[in-house]
C-alpha cells in the first residue's frame, strides 16, 4: 500500500521504525525486532538507512522482512550523501523488484571532510526525489524541521526548500523530533500558510536515558521545554526511572496531538519493541 494512502485515511495513523544491522552482521536480532513491532499492528513501519550507504543491502533486506514476511507496509529510506548515481539506480531497482513501492527521500548528514555533492551524486534531497518520482512507481516522503534544519539560516529558507521537495515529487513529510508540540502547531501553520498540504507525520522520540537525551539535544539542537528538563535532570543518573518518565512523556505529546485533530504519529522506536509496547498500551484506544 502506498504511505499517501494510508496518511489520507480520515483516522489515526501509528508507524514504528527500525534501523538495520550493519553489513556483515547477522540479522537475526533485527528480524526478531520487526516481528515484535509488527505484533502492534503499526500503519508501516520504516527502516532508516546507514549515513555511509554500505548497509543498503540490509535497509532492502529489512524492508523486504517487514513488508514480505510480517505483511506490514514497508518505508525504506535513502540518502544522497551516501550514494552516487548508479547506486541510486541499483537500490530503486532492487526495492521495485521487491514490491517495495515507499521511499523516504534524504540528503543525510555530510561526515566531517567530505567532499560533497558526490561526483555524479545528487545534492539536496529534493533532487534525489526527482529521480525517484521519474521511475513513476513510488510513493516518496521527505524530512522536515519544526525548528529548522541546521543547515537553514531561517526556517523560512528552509520552508520554501520544501517546496522544491514538493514540486519534485515527495507526497508526505516526517517531522523531525520536538519535545514542545507548540512548536509543532506553530510549524504547520507556516506550512499551511506557505500553500504545504502535504500530510505530515509528527515524530516522537521517547527519550530513555540522559546520554540520549544530551546527544538529541547537541545533533538536532532540539528545545527541550522547561517541563520536559526539569524531567531529564531529576533522573539524569537514574536510567529506570527516566525512562519510564520519557515514556509518560512521548505519551503525553501523542495524546496531546491527536487531541488537536493531528492525526500521523510516528515513534522513533530506536530499534526497543518493548518500549514502542509500552507507548502503544498507553494509546491502544485512542488508535482504533
Ligand atoms: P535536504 O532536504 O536536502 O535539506 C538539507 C539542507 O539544505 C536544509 O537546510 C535545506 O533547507 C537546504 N536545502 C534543501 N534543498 C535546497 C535547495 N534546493 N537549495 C538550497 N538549499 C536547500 N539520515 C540518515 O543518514 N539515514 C536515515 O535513514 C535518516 N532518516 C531520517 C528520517 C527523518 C524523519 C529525519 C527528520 C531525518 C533523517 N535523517 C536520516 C537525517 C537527515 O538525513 C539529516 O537531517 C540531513 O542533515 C538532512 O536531510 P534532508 O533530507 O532534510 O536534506
Amino acid at each position: 500500500m502506498k504511505i499517501s494512502d494510508i496518511l489520507n485515511k480520515n483516522k489515526v495513523s501509528f508507524s514504528l521504525e527500525i534501523f538495520p544491522p550493519k553489513r556483515g552482521m547477522e540479522l537475526t536480532g533485527a528480524k526478531n525486532i520487526i516481528k515484535e513491532l509488527a505484533s502492534l499492528d503499526p500503519s508501516f513501519i520504516s527502516v532508516t538507512y546507514g549515513s555511509t550507504g554500505e548497509n543498503s543491502d540490509n535497509t532492502i533486506e529489512m524492508a523486504k522482512e517487514v513488508q514480505l514476511v510480517n505483511n506490514i507496509t514497508a518505508l525504506a529510506h535513502m540518502t544522497c550523501v551516501s550514494s552516487d548515481r548508479k547506486k541510486v539506480a541499483s537500490v530503486l531497482d532492487s526495492l521495485e523488484d521487491s514490491g517495495i513501492h515507499n521511499i523516504l527521500a534524504l540528503r543525510g548528514d555530510i561526515p566531517e571532510g567530505m567532499d560533497f555533492p558526490r561526483q555524479d551524486g545528487y545534492r539536496y534531497a529534493s533532487d534525489l526525489m526527482k529521480e525517484i518520482k521519474d521511475r513513476g512507481t513510488f510513493c516518496i516522503g521527505g524530512a522536515c524541521y519544526p525548528e529548522g534544519h541546521p543547515d537553514s539560516k531561517t526556517l523560512e529558507d528552509d520552508i520554501e526548500n520544501i517546496k522544491i521537495k514538493i514540486n519534485n515529487g515527495c507526497e508526505f513529510l516526517t517531522t523531525q523530533m520536538f519535545f514542545d508540540n507548540n512548536i509543532l502547531y506553530t510549524y504547520m501553520y507556516k506550512l499551511l500558510r506557505s500553500g504545504i498540504d502535504v500530510p505530515i507525520v509528527a515524530g516522537i522520540m521517547p527519550i530513555l536515558n540522559s546520554r540520549m537525551a544530551n546527544k538529541m539535544c547537541e545533533l538536532n539542537a532540539t528545545a527541550f521545554p522547561q517541563s520536559f528538563r526539569m524531567i531529564v535532570e531529576k533522573y539524569a543518573n537514574d536510567d529506570e526511572s527516566l525512562k519510564q518518565a520519557g515514556i509518560a512523556y512521548a505519551t503525553h505529546q501523542i495524546v496531546d496531538l491527536i487531541a488537536n485533530g493531528f492525526n500521523n504519529i510516528h515513534l522513533y522506536t530506536m530499534n526497543r519493541p518493548d518500549v514502542a509496547r509500552s507507548i502503544y498500551n498507553n494509546i491502544s484506544s485512542l488508535l482504533k
